[in-house]
């Protein structure tokens, strides 16, 4: 069996990421830890995957003239998420997860509002319109994994879940069944997939 490819530190980063240190985070209030994990999609332009226009949006270096959409909705944004996949699984950390990241926004969790003060933000580079790949599922299924080894994290929910009527990521082709099924937890973990 090898050995587990991702491992969360006690600072917070994660042995097995490429680390791209984004400056958009602040420290997560009354010392909260964080016990939600949030999926979305993201692609930029909008269903165009590869590039690095992603890396470049969360560390605020994007050329918002270089497409219509960045000019018209990017523009002066400061966001980030903790970690991205790529399309070919590759996995990228831009926020400690000791830290609170910019990628929830209003956001509403059973009540609980302003997600990303307890929460970790997991993009899968893709789109509501089309399937994610199998590399995904599985890095995503060993991240999942290893951030349950070191936190108290209760649930896992997709961006639409805690902001429903304003954002649909990680939209209808995303297997929860599967990511269960990949990392083996009770269906408590997924409140949202009740039904
Ligand atoms: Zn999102």
């Amino acid at each position: 069996m090898s050995a587990a490819p991702f491992a969360v530190e006690p600072d917070g980063w994660v042995r097995g990421a490429h680390v791209l240190a984004s400056p958009n985070f602040e420290a997560r209030p009354g010392q909260a830890v964080p016990t939600l994990i949030v999926i979305h999609n993201i692609s930029l332009p909008p269903g165009e995957f590869g590039g690095a226009a992603i890396a470049d949006l969360f560390l605020n270096r994007l050329d918002c003239d270089a497409h219509p959409y960045y000019d018209r909705h990017l523009r002066g944004l400061r966001v980030s998420s903790h970690f991205v996949i790529r399309r070919d699984g590759a996995l990228e950390q831009f926020v400690s997860c000791a830290e609170r990241a910019w990628h929830a926004g209003v956001s509403n969790f059973f009540g609980r509002e302003r997600c990303n003060d307890f929460s970790i933000g997991i993009e899968l580079e893709g789109a509501d319109a089309c399937p994610f790949e199998p590399a995904q599922y599985g890095t995503l299924a060993e991240l999942v994994t290893a951030l349950l080894a070191h936190y108290p994290i209760e649930a896992l929910a997709g961006h639409s879940d805690i902001a429903p009527g304003r954002k649909t990521d990680p939209g209808p082709y995303f297997d929860w069944a599967r990511l269960q099924r990949d990392t083996a937890l009770a269906d408590r973990y997924f409140p949202y997939r009740r039904t």
